[in-house]
């Protein structure tokens, strides 16, 4: 039996959103047919952090009529927002995000298993509604578990002996934000210090707890970059209801800055992490496609990535749905 499902292209700009509205040229409603006991469509928004994994989803989502489920581990819980980089509602343009922000911050961490089911749910139910689901997020380990039509919960995919699986449960586009590793590595700096300027210390000092910081063992958003590293310098300053900034003796300071240091160090890890874990996939038979928004970055210019990215992607999806 044959099922018609039909993805528009259609502006969901509301007025608070930043971006541009989409061009003309993709404002086609696209009516594609679809075998029931075929895999269902997923698109599939992978990359480094900072790379523009949100950005390139949500200008998708607003073309293709799609709904984004978040695949950031760090970014279930409602908290943080700022040491965890969730995308803002402006941001959002009106796409409705799914799993982002959702659970309390003491929660129990979300196991890849949960996550798998979580999600799969997501995707059945955006589905069901003739929108494209999208997922987007850093935390591939929590995409391998999604996605395989086998899943295993107590093998690490990317351990020593990568056992990464090429048999997926849902047809797929894959598309890979790259960045150049120096581009990348200027971008994560600066970044840590525009989220330091928007309030991330505060933010931190805010969920301080002692008892959490003392505890040897840390789970769920107490392990999101920011918190151990802030730990460690609340400890010995405790956050106050006033910082006056200026009265900072020098210890203080150097204490903070050792603290930023090593959240710039440590998010440079995580990236480095996460670009080889996309190889591994990648290499093991994922059909990955990589766009270089390494340009659009160094730029920082919404025209170079429309040109770069947008309109590559798009054509990638287009073929895909069509498929
Ligand atoms: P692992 O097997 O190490 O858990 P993973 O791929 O399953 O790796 P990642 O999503 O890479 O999980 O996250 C690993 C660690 O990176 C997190 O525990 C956290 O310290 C940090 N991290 C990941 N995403 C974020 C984020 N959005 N904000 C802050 N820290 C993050």
């Amino acid at each position: 039996q044959e099922l018609t499902s039909t993805f528009f292209s259609r502006s969901l700009v509301p007025t608070t959103c930043t971006r541009p509205r989409p061009r003309p040229t993709s404002v086609v409603p696209m009516t594609i047919c679809m075998d029931q006991s075929r895999k269902e469509k997923v698109v599939v928004i992978m990359g480094a952090t900072g790379a523009g994994k949100s950005r390139l989803s949500v200008d998708l989502a607003t073309r293709f009529s799609g709904e984004i489920i978040n695949s950031d581990k760090m970014q279930f819980y409602n908290g943080l927002e700022i040491a965890t980089n969730q995308i803002t509602i402006p941001e959002r343009c009106g796409v409705p995000h799914h799993l982002l922000g959702e659970l309390p911050v003491n929660d129990n961490e979300l196991t890849a298993s949960e996550f798998r089911s979580l999600a799969s749910e997501s995707i059945s139910e955006i589905a069901s509604r003739g929108k494209l689901p999208i997922i987007a997020g850093g935390s591939n380990s929590f995409v391998h578990a999604l996605l395989v039509e086998r899943f295993d919960p107590g093998t690490n995919p990317f351990s020593s002996k990568p056992s990464i699986s090429s048999e997926l449960r849902y047809d797929c586009c894959f598309l890979w934000v790259d960045v150049s590793v120096s581009v990348l590595h200027h971008h994560l700096s600066k970044r840590v210090d525009q989220m330091m300027d928007s309030g991330m210390f505060e933010e931190l000092a805010s969920f301080y707890d002692p008892r959490n910081s003392r505890s040897t063992v840390r789970t769920g958003i107490h392990k999101a970059i920011g918190v151990p590293e802030f730990d460690r310098y609340f400890g010995v300053y405790p956050p106050e209801k006033s910082h006056n900034v200026c009265e900072w003796d020098q210890a203080r300071k150097a204490a903070y800055e050792e603290a930023v240091h090593e959240i710039k160090d440590n998010t440079w890890q995580l990236a480095k992490k996460q670009i080889e874990r996309i190889m591994m996939l990648r290499s093991s038979g994922w059909e990955i496609h990589r766009l270089d928004a390494t340009a659009s970055l160094r730029a920082s210019s919404r025209e170079v990535w429309e040109k770069n990215i947008l309109k590559e992607s798009v054509k990638i999806v287009k073929r895909f749905l069509l498929k």
